[in-house]
């Protein structure tokens, strides 16, 4: 059970205005530029995506997105307009601004080799999972990133509710085709986002869309 509200804002930014737009095909990563004070908007182009997203201060990467602080500040578990999004050094790094999902995970965590086997199947090891793609963006950056700087991340677009006796259940999803969310930036960012390529969660009802990433300034 579980009985949280949804909640629903609009955006009237305009699309024609933004000064990046792009698409991450189905079951890929990126790595983005997002500077402080620009606006942020992902959408969930056919519904049902899950955007694996960890976010970073671009001038010193190791203050990164904490879901402890954020959940702390915020007294709450699911992320929606309104909600702050912290840094491991208790700063903001971002704010909520739109949402037309309504509520977005920061508790399942990215999908892995060794979450596909424990969850799955031992056969299930080898499939595209978040983690190597994370792992494979960075290694082709600039950014000074490192394996050991991965730290838990931001599902948006998934359902992972809560259960009454505080387990969590992967859940079909609660966004669909056209949903977005948007987001403020409080700081120079990195942004690091896994277009989950997870065959076997309902998370993504069992098949990777793509996403469409914009800007404005
Ligand atoms: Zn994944």
């Amino acid at each position: 059970m579980e009985t949280a509200a949804i909640s629903i804002k609009e955006s009237h930014l305009d699309p024609a205005q933004a000064i990046y737009d792009t698409r991450l095909p189905a079951g890929e990563p990126g790595l983005y530029e997002v500077n402080k004070g620009q606006t942020l908007r992902i959408i969930d182009l056919e519904g049902n995506q899950a955007a694996d997203v960890v976010f970073f201060n671009r001038h010193d990467t190791d203050e990164h997105y904490s879901l402890t602080e954020t959940m702390l500040h915020q007294g709450g578990i699911y992320l929606t307009t309104g909600s702050v999004l912290y840094s491991s050094d208790s700063r903001a790094m971002l704010t909520i601004v739109a949402d037309t999902c309504g509520r977005h995970d920061t508790l399942g965590g990215a999908c892995a080799a060794e979450s596909n086997t424990v969850r799955y199947a031992l056969g299930k090891k080898f499939m595209h999972n978040c983690r190597d793609n994370y792992l494979l963006c960075i290694q082709q950056s600039d950014s000074g990133l490192s394996k050991a700087d991965l730290v838990p991340n931001i599902n948006f677009f998934m359902n992972v509710p809560v259960s009454a006796e505080g387990q969590l259940k992967f859940d079909d999803g609660v966004s669909g085709a056209g949903k977005y969310v948007e987001l403020r930036a409080e700081m120079d960012l990195w942004m690091l986002v896994s277009n989950c390529p997870q065959l076997n969660n309902p998370c993504n009802a069992y098949n990777p869309t793509p996403i469409r990433l914009l800007i404005w300034d």
